[in-house]
């Protein structure tokens, strides 16, 4: 049987055969065989020297597991070179198509914890958090100096150092620079002394603990009160004078 339907990743493939068994489904699979040049002299090539059959884990189709039986090739050249084909169904030394790939990149981002990502791709949760770090390593690089205008913020990331971690960022682009494992004084401040010498204005909201630190690793610095922040103390201000003009009424004009 063949079929020519395109599947996502598999639209360069051939399928020769597919078949169901103990619940998942198997998909035989070869690429057309067409001229490659040879990798040490150059030479195009269409001779074939053999085949050689790999099982990769692919994407679930109708909710079952699906596995490629790739027929690999690889041909030879007049050289004597013997190279495998090209394909852009799986990388070597992987057990995994490249779609299934991208396809957890994906979802290790946009998914609930590793846990219910690993369990969807029928894979383990070190796989899941080993993806999800070789895509973060790219984005996060390590900073040397900070630039002349940095924003700090907290969030709740329930680490092992602690509940709260802090988050550095680029003050005028906004973009994420580093993280620090917890939100203590001493922290911020040996970070900050370490990697602001440049450092001008901080934008950051007005909790006293971040204050201190700041002030404590930097000679001068101008902090900035974040917008959200801003507004905040504005209406919690506001409201105080509220209450209190309030309280000084006559409680027939109060309610009025
Ligand atoms: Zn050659």
């Amino acid at each position: 049987m063949q079929f020519n339907m395109n599947l996502p990743g598999l639209e360069e493939v051939k399928i020769t055969k597919t078949e169901e068994m103990n619940g998942s489904f198997y998909l035989y699979i070869e690429i057309p065989r067409k001229k490659h040049k040879c990798p040490a002299c150059g030479e195009r090539t269409n001779k074939v020297h053999d085949y050689r059959t790999q099982k990769v884990k692919h994407l679930k189709v109708f909710e079952r597991t699906s596995y490629l039986f790739y027929r690999k090739r690889r041909y030879v050249c007049s050289c004597g070179k013997r190279f495998l084909e090209k394909n852009s169904v799986v990388e070597r030394y992987q057990r995994h198509s490249i779609e299934w790939n991208q396809a957890l990149v994906l979802r290790v981002i946009k998914g609930k914890n590793f846990k219910d990502t690993a369990v969807q791709f029928r894979t383990s949760q070190t796989t899941a958090i080993r993806r999800f770090d070789q895509i973060s390593a790219g984005t996060l690089k390590e900073v040397n100096e900070l630039p002349s205008v940095i924003a700090i913020d907290e969030y709740k990331g329930d680490t092992n150092e602690g509940k709260y971690q802090v988050i550095i960022a680029d003050g005028n682009t906004g973009k994420p620079l580093d993280i620090l494992p917890n939100r203590s004084v001493e922290t911020v401040k040996n970070y900050l002394r370490e990697k602001s010498s440049k450092v001008k204005i901080v934008v950051m909201d007005m909790s006293h603990s971040f204050k201190s630190a700041v002030r404590k690793a930097l000679s001068s610095p101008i902090i900035v009160a974040d917008r959200f922040h801003f507004c905040r103390y504005i209406y919690w201000a506001l409201d105080r004078v509220r209450r209190r003009v309030q309280g000084e009424l006559h409680p027939y004009d109060r309610k009025k």
